[in-house]
């Protein structure tokens, strides 16, 4: 018999696959797990091919330890998307695949759906009359239960029978174990609208034929205020796919996804609804998974990672709220999860929408020019009304913590009202830098170009990049001087500030720094639903997916960093945080005001945004874009490298440069900008530089790429630096 031999893809940062030898009775498949050896370790890998030749000698090829999956891990449109993404990331395939299969695939576990424990009741117990159980109710309960049909071990538990009695009752023969019929496909027989549905305005009508009648791929842009009823044409538009028997993936961010989402998709139908996010264990992950593989699940939900999940009868793909940066794996497999969502609609040919209050330059461009589908809602049901907005100058203003005296005033004002107010700054810690007053002296982290973040409450001086932190110095480290003051704001200064200010309000506050244990953010939340709190304080965690009807007054403590940013897309981020604050402040009967404290009052991008509004923001900040050179006109890609010798990282992206400018494909229109250093120049003791380059289309630079990174690859220096290649990144 002909000997054969595996390709597999590991999960290691090779761009390469591992032939390996297959034993007579191993049956492995193209796209199942394998464990295989790989150095002094064992991997789990997916098969990427079969072949009866291998690339190297084979005499030195190891065999296969275990084919672990019969069949395929994923559907043939999600194994292709993954194939497709690790070449446009030019990431390898093998770890990509780990990255975002469930961990406990990826550990090697079964691939099979954690049958529940069901108990049916036999013809014995259907006989024994319940009066002569009244010594024992619980058993009594469990047959009268049981008469109506087979239930779940958690079912019967959740009606407080526990474990142990099922075990006497299934002793004396009366329940036995029960095998469920497949749950495959089961919920389209039941198939329901179970809620009254509002009827819609004249744009949510519209939007809704426009996406009916699409059939097949297609992409489309639904721009609609907070409010304007975004969720409810989600919903009318999943009705004839689920009721076609096609499951809907819908994508949230990161922090977007609450319990009152999914609950309204649980409401309008009639069907097993699936969530998807870090916050599973390994298993209810897998069984989600697995649910949504074999169409037990109608409706997927999740965050990022969830786009990947394979569905045997795919419909239709939501990506809410698609401009949030949370889209993009910020590191290793490095991919933006609405753009493959785009992808993968075209592989699966089925329809997707992209939604937002405030899209992405990127998407809106894509609107513009009629590659997407245009759809707006500008009009919210009832008679709510919008936000007032003002900016505040505060150039030469006395600030407290940050507030001046105008903003005070009006906090006072709306607090006087009983209602809530709601502040940003998107600084936590007490103070961004503590100095001498004598000297000037900064302390900053040894390891960092940084300083020290000032935790007073802790007396403790933070570094926000590395971690590291220390008591507070009692004397300055340059002169000596105890004089050491604080320099700037942050949330834990502000907080203390309105203590003081308004003694009689409540403060709560929501940053990373107190939200760290598990469900603190959902009791603040209760909380501040419950007015608790009058005052709420808060990063930009504050900002998502919350509402809160009794905040009358937004305000932004301080924008000008946003302005003045090293980042293209830090005016783009603040319009959307703002827009977003203002769609949630107040309701018809409170309207709401949104304030901005900024030194310059007249920059463009305010004063558009503020007068205006987002689409003029967006028209303008486009604008820009364009003379500049900036995505969405171009395209950028971004090496960073990073390592203890300052020299040679410099050195590593001097040579990258080389070989990029040396590439056939270097036009007229690529541009290479750096080596420089990176917005944090030194972190943990290792020293950060960059290398952008810019392209005129998606296909110049993945051919400039595709050629280029063979030759990098080869640099003595690449394996002596730490380094990684980010296309279309997200953060500069
Ligand atoms: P968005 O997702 O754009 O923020 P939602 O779909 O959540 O908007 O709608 C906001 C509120 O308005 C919800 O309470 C929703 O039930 C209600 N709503 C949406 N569309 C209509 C409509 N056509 N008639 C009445 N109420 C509606
Ligand atoms: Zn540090
Ligand atoms: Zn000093």
């Amino acid at each position: 018999m002909m000997e054969q031999f595996a390709q597999v893809a590991l999960p290691v940062p090779l761009p390469k696959t591992f032939d390996y030898r297959i034993a007579d009775d191993q049956h492995p498949v193209v796209g199942g797990r394998v464990k295989v050896p790989f150095g002094r370790q064992h991997k789990v890998g997916i098969v990427t091919g079969l072949s009866s030749t291998a690339s190297v000698e084979t005499s030195q090829l190891k065999a296969i330890d275990t084919v672990l999956d019969a069949q395929p891990v994923w559907t043939p449109a999600v194994y292709n998307l993954l194939q497709w993404a690790s070449r446009f990331y030019h990431h390898p395939l093998g770890d990509a695949m780990g990255a975002v299969m469930p961990t406990s695939l990826r550990k090697g576990r079964p691939a099979t759906l954690q049958q529940q424990k069901w108990w049916q009741i036999t013809e014995s117990g259907q006989n024994q009359p319940l009066s002569g159980l009244s010594r024992a109710p619980k058993q009594a309960r469990v047959l009268q239960l049981l008469t109506h049909g087979p239930a779940t071990q958690a079912d019967l538990i959740e009606q407080d029978i526990g474990a142990p009695v099922l075990k006497t009752v299934a002793e004396k023969g009366w329940i036995a174990p029960y095998s469920p019929p497949s749950q495959a496909n089961a919920w389209v027989k039941s198939f329901a609208v179970t809620e009254e549905k509002p009827t819609l305005n004249h744009e949510q009508a519209m939007a809704v034929a426009t996406l009916n009648a699409s059939d097949g791929f297609a992409c489309a842009l639904l721009e609609g205020i907070t409010g304007s009823g975004k969720t409810e044409v989600y919903l009318n538009v999943l009705e004839p796919v689920l009721a076609r028997g096609q499951q809907a993936l819908i994508l949230v961010p990161e922090i977007g996804l609450t319990p009152q989402t999914i609950r309204r998709f649980e409401r309008r139908f009639a069907v097993p609804v699936t969530v998807m996010h870090s916050g599973l264990s390994d298993t209810d992950r897998l069984n989600a998974w697995l649910a949504a593989r074999e169409n037990q699940a109608a409706i997927v939900i999740g965050t990022r990672s969830a786009l990947f999940t394979p569905m045997e009868k795919l419909g239709i793909i939501i990506i809410d709220e698609e401009h949030d940066p949370s889209y993009k794996q910020q590191d290793s497999f490095r991919y933006h999860a609405r753009d493959l969502a785009v992808m993968r609609g075209h592989e699966e040919n089925v329809p997707v929408i992209l939604g937002s209050a405030t899209p992405s330059l990127e998407s809106l461009h894509n609107a513009k020019t009629g590659k997407y589908q245009y759809l707006k809602l500008t009009q919210r049901p009832g008679n709510a009304v919008t936000a007032r907005q003002g900016i505040l100058d505060i150039k030469g203003h006395h600030l407290e913590a940050g507030l001046s005296a105008p903003l005070i005033a009006e906090m006072r004002q709306h607090l006087q009202q009983g209602n809530q107010v709601m502040l940003f700054l998107n600084r936590r810690g007490y103070a961004p830098a503590m100095m001498c007053h004598e000297c000037g002296w900064l302390a900053n982290c040894q390891r960092c170009d940084a300083y020290y973040t000032l935790h007073q409450r802790h007396q403790e001086l933070r570094c926000h990049h590395c971690g590291h932190q220390k008591r507070v110095p009692p004397q300055c480290g340059d002169c000596g001087s105890t004089q050491l003051i604080s320099v700037g704001v942050g949330t834990e200064q502000l907080e203390s500030q309105l203590g003081e200010l308004f003694p009689e309000y409540n403060t709560v506050r929501i940053d990373r720094d107190n939200t760290r244990r598990k469900g603190s953010l959902e009791g603040y939340l209760a909380d501040i639903e419950k007015g608790e709190y009058q005052i709420l304080l808060g990063t930009q965690m504050l900002a998502k997916g919350h509402h809160f009807p009794n905040v009358t007054l937004v305000a932004l403590v301080d924008v000008d960093g946003a302005l003045f940013s090293n980042d293209f897309r830090a005016p783009e981020r603040l319009a959307q945080l703002m827009v977003q604050v203002a769609g949630r402040a107040g309701r018809a009967s409170k309207p709401g005001t949104v304030l901005l404290q900024t030194h310059h009052p007249e920059h463009t991008l305010i004063q558009s945004l503020v007068h205006k509004g987002y689409q003029a923001f967006a028209e303008s900040a486009l604008n820009e874009r364009r003379q500049a050179w900036l995505p969405p006109y171009t395209f950028l890609s971004l090496f960073r490298a990073d390592g203890h010798e300052e020299n040679s990282v410099q050195q590593f992206l001097q040579q990258v440069r080389q070989t990029l400018a040396a590439s056939p494909v270097q036009q007229d229109e690529c541009h290479i900008m750096g080596p420089m250093p990176a917005a944090m120049a030194k972190r943990a003791g290792r020293y950060r530089w960059q290398l952008l380059i810019q392209a005129p289309s998606r296909k110049v630079m993945q051919q400039w790429l595709q050629v280029a990174l063979p030759a990098i690859q080869q640099l003595p220096l690449s394996r002596k630096v730490r380094w990684s290649l980010d296309v279309e990144p997200q953060d500069l």
